[in-house]
């Protein structure tokens, strides 16, 4: 029996108007909502370490109870299910409010260890904020959020959490290739966990409509929920009311500008950073049409919306961050937080952003600090040797920890073909000698470092992951779960549990760069946002 907390409802003013149809909500921080019954459910996979996390046995997930809850067929008591309103910059531009169309919030579960978990359930039907789209979510969107979420909490990096993911039943139409050509897809919810599904665009739209005293009051619910932060009562003064609100937006700065780094560091493009995909938690969130780096190109997006302007490719990824934090920065400067200091808070996050990326960095080659002038020549020219010669990001850095120090001649030509083997490209005489080039000067380097070999070795592993959910893994997941077969899905989950371990000779194909018919296949190169 899960025990629910409202507290998000109970603390802050919500919507007057009970009824769900699509509308402008005004000076709300939500409206209530149910999830719609679906006719079908059926449980495809649930994560046994997110069932854990709310005190949930993982054997109960396969009862027909965890799945009509998990469906939003039952609701479970004490609930006041509900959906956020907020609002957001879509591709640098205002869009007012945006909500959540699509996502149905339970509310929260304090576990065993007085830790809270709010839940909710994406794809359980209209709510006020569903605009003109219908609130659903289709099986092949749900399995790429279910296992690249889960999969980033393995990775080390900051996240909202999938619990369960089950089909309804039901058909969703959805035009995939926004080609006008929409086709019936299999209907899924994925439950959702995480400490608060509050974005940058809460904030956003109630500073835009000037609803000040609903945004005080969101501020002050969400300085108490951040247990790093004093308390503040809803009659503080605005003295304390300023400078809680300065640490709290530095904790966001930095936290945000750790996940850049950990996005950077692993080659993963998030695809669609609008501000209402922005977690306060700085947490990745809303996962769409998401990609991993393959062969390097700082320009790369994985979005076909995107594809004009790039603003969300790889390389921009830490700017565009910066970008949003300055909209909720001017969202604060309608309460009058002090301006000097919210922009103290954003030159944090650059200063944090730079020292954290230039370490990881090092880190991922093998060095324990950064060294400044000398690894900037280094990084740079592999960054060079990447772009040249289309190096696999993943594979490349994984395999840099097998390279062979010793200067004789068997042991630069096993260095050239492990190298060799993360290129998507023909390599000839001008690749051996850039990259001979490029390892005289690394080997030089490394040994004039402090750390033994094993060491050395430790670090980068624990740095460069082996397995990443390439999008063409996750499409082939998708193309069998299609048709009833989940083995994919299941096997995926088992070696996203360790992605920094060989897990042996079964696990091989998933090490490998992407194959070259993946080059151009939809779902495996580019994706829209239809999901
Ligand atoms: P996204 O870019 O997926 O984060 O979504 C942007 C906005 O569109 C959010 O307010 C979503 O809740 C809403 N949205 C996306 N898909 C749907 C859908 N099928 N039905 C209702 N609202 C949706
Ligand atoms: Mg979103």
């Amino acid at each position: 029996m899960i025990e629910f907390q409202s507290s998000f409802v109970e603390k802050l003013p919500g919507d007057t108007e009970f009824d769900n149809y699509p509308r402008q909500v005004i000076n709300s921080c939500y409206s209530f909502a149910l999830p719609k019954p679906v006719e079908n459910p059926s449980l495809v996979a649930f994560s046994e370490d997110c069932a854990r996390l709310i005190d949930i046995e993982p054997e109960s997930c396969e009862d027909s109870a965890f799945v009509q809850i998990m469906s939003g067929n039952y609701i479970p008591a004490g609930t006041k299910p509900y959906a956020m309103c907020y609002g957001g910059h879509q591709f640098g531009n205002w869009a007012g409010q945006l909500g959540d169309g699509r996502a149905i919030n339970f509310g929260e579960i304090v576990n065993r260890k007085g830790k809270k978990w709010s839940l909710q359930l994406k794809g359980a039907g209209p709510t006020p904020y569903s605009r003109t789209a219908d609130g659903l979510a289709v099986l092949r969107s749900s399995i790429r959020e279910f296992l690249c979420s889960e999969w980033m909490h393995h990775l080390g990096v900051p996240t909202t959490r999938a619990l369960s993911i089950v089909t309804t039943g039901e058909e969703v139409l959805r035009d995939m290739f926004y080609d006008g050509n929409p086709q019936f897809e299999k209907g899924a919810i994925v439950a959702r966990l995480s400490e608060s599904f509050i974005r940058f665009g809460n904030f956003e739209l109630l500073a835009a409509r000037r609803e000040l005293e609903t945004l005080r009051k969101l501020l002050i619910y969400c300085i108490n929920e951040t247990p790093e932060l004093s308390q503040l009562n809803e009659d503080c003064s605005f003295k304390e009311l300023n400078k809680q609100s300065i640490e709290f937006f530095r904790s966001i700065c930095l936290k945000t500008a750790d996940l850049m780094v950990q996005w950077m560091q692993l080659g993963f493009v998030h695809g669609v950073m609008n501000t209402d995909n922005m977690s306060i938690m700085g947490q990745t969130i809303d996962y769409g049409p998401f990609g991993w780096l393959e062969n390097y190109d700082e320009f790369w997006t994985p979005n076909t919306t995107d594809i004009p302007g790039r603003r969300y490719c790889y390389g921009k990824q830490p700017e565009v961050a910066f970008w949003n934090l300055y909209q909720l920065a001017n969202s604060l400067r309608q309460l009058d937080i002090d301006e000097k200091s919210l922009i103290e808070c954003l030159d944090d996050y650059k200063n944090r952003y730079i020292k954290s990326w230039q370490k990881t960095f090092a880190n991922k080659l093998g060095f324990k600090k950064y060294l400044g002038n000398k690894h900037d020549l280094l990084i740079n020219s592999l960054i060079d040797l990447f772009k040249k010669f289309g190096l696999d990001w993943t594979v490349f850095f994984r395999k840099l920890s097998l390279i062979n120090f010793d200067p004789n001649k068997i042991s630069k030509k096993a260095n050239l073909k492990i190298i060799a083997s993360s290129s998507y490209q023909k390599t000839d005489e001008g690749f051996e000698h850039k990259v001979n080039e490029w390892l005289c000067n690394y080997i030089y380097q490394i040994k004039s470092e402090k750390l033994s070999s094993e060491e050395r070795i430790e670090l980068m592993d624990a740095t460069n992951p082996i397995y990443v959910p390439r999008n063409y893994l996750l499409q082939e997941a998708i193309e069998k779960a299609q048709k009833e077969d989940f083995s994919l899905i299941h096997q995926l989950m088992q070696i996203m549990q360790n992605p920094y371990t060989d897990q042996g000779p079964s696990c091989e194909q998933f090490k490998n760069k992407r194959p070259n018919w993946a080059l151009n296949k939809p779902g495996c190169s580019s994706l829209s946002c239809s999901s």
